[in-house]
């Protein structure tokens, strides 16, 4: 088992973007670590560095003790499953699964030994004589990840390994996916722009934008309490409310309303800022902010009302489902104590 320490790296291409930009990470032995962000902001290239499979620009790249920055791909001790999962069409399951055996000449009988062993802990077995296109999306997913098993890697890298399976498919791979990464203790690696899918896996996050992370911590971390606008807009299923407002008297005056300022937080009066809350973290009160409800939707156990605010103001709450509001009557909402979240508007950073 093996870290991945990351110190100053930049992946520049050579038409000059500079997709990985300065970047220090360090993903601890053992972990399942996400990296996450909008498409473009160079997740895909920083998991190929990691491979070898581009070039860094500068900086170094460590997998345990071994510096492996100018190494081979081949030689870096890392498997990689792709997005597409890159099976070979015209082989079968078990010639895909033992294909990194074959390559390093090892004997027929230690590939077919590798197909055995990794199909079965894969719920493979039945299917070792098949061609990947007589194969579920899911199957063919198992089939690259067994592949990267037999490579008996260090460390294993996924490039948006669920992003081919319908909805409910991928709900079922998720947590397949994290019993055998637990099970294996693999440092695991994975790029992704789902952030549900992120908060659901990882042990830890990175999120990203051009080509340096905005926050790194556990999903509880950028969840409750995201370091900027970028990443409080980024991550949650409902996206955070973001209200500009000014500090006034320890509280921040926001559409009509004066929401008390977090406990122990001081602000100069008179400072822009932009109070974040998430829809789940509002709720019915006495005072706060007054809207009237101009939609309510559906989400299943809860529903999503948006209220319509002073200053043409939009804001979101959910509501258990029983409880869901008449469209056009009035309801005053507040943060439910310690959720309210306050960002400087000039920095967007969180104070
Ligand atoms: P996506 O989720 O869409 O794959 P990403 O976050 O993985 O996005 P990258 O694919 O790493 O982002 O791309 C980062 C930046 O580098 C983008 O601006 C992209 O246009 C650029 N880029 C990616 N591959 C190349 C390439 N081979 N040559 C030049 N520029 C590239």
């Amino acid at each position: 088992m093996t870290s991945i320490e990351l110190t100053g790296l930049s992946t520049v291409y050579p038409n000059g973007v500079r997709a990985v930009d300065e970047l220090d990470l360090s993903v601890r032995d053992g972990e399942f670590f996400a990296l996450l962000g909008p498409s473009g902001c160079g997740k895909t290239t920083l998991l190929r560095t990691i491979a070898g499979l581009e070039q860094s620009s500068s900086g170094t790249i460590s997998l345990g003790d071994r510096d492996v920055t100018r190494a081979e791909a081949g030689k870096r001790g890392v498997a990689m499953v792709f997005q597409d999962y890159a099976l070979f069409p015209h082989m079968t399951v078990a010639q895909n699964i033992a294909y990194p055996l074959r390559v390093r000449r090892a004997s027929r009988q230690a590939q077919r030994d590798a197909a055995t062993s990794t199909s079965a802990s894969l719920g493979l077995a039945e299917l070792l004589e098949r061609r990947p296109a007589q194969l579920s999306g899911g199957q063919q997913q198992r089939v690259a990840l067994a592949r990267a098993m037999a490579m008996a890697a260090d460390v294993l890298l996924l490039d948006e390994p669920l992003s081919n399976l319908d909805a409910r498919l991928r709900l079922e791979a998720r947590t397949f996916l994290k019993r055998l990464q637990r099970d294996l203790g693999l440092t695991t690696v994975f790029v992704t722009h789902d952030q549900a899918e992120a908060l659901a896996l990882a042990d830890r996050i990175a999120v990203m934008a051009d080509g340096r992370i905005r926050q790194l911590g556990t999903p509880k971390d950028v969840f409750q309490r995201p370091a900027d606008t970028f990443v409080a807009n980024f991550i949650g299923s409902t996206p955070m409310n973001l209200l500009d407002g000014t500090v006034a008297d320890a509280a921040v005056s926001v559409a009509g309303a004066r929401l008390a300022l977090p406990a122990g937080l001081s602000v100069a009066d008179g400072m822009k800022v932009v109070a974040g809350i998430r829809p789940e973290y509002l709720q019915p009160a006495a005072e706060g902010i007054t809207g009237t409800v101009s939609i309510v939707e559906n989400l299943g156990v809860t529903s999503l009302v948006t209220l319509e605010c002073p200053g043409e103001v939009l804001v979101g709450l959910t509501v258990p489902e029983h409880e869901e509001p008449v469209v056009g009557t009035t309801m005053t909402v507040a943060p439910a104590p310690g959720r309210l979240l306050v960002y400087a508007a000039e920095t967007t950073e969180l104070l």
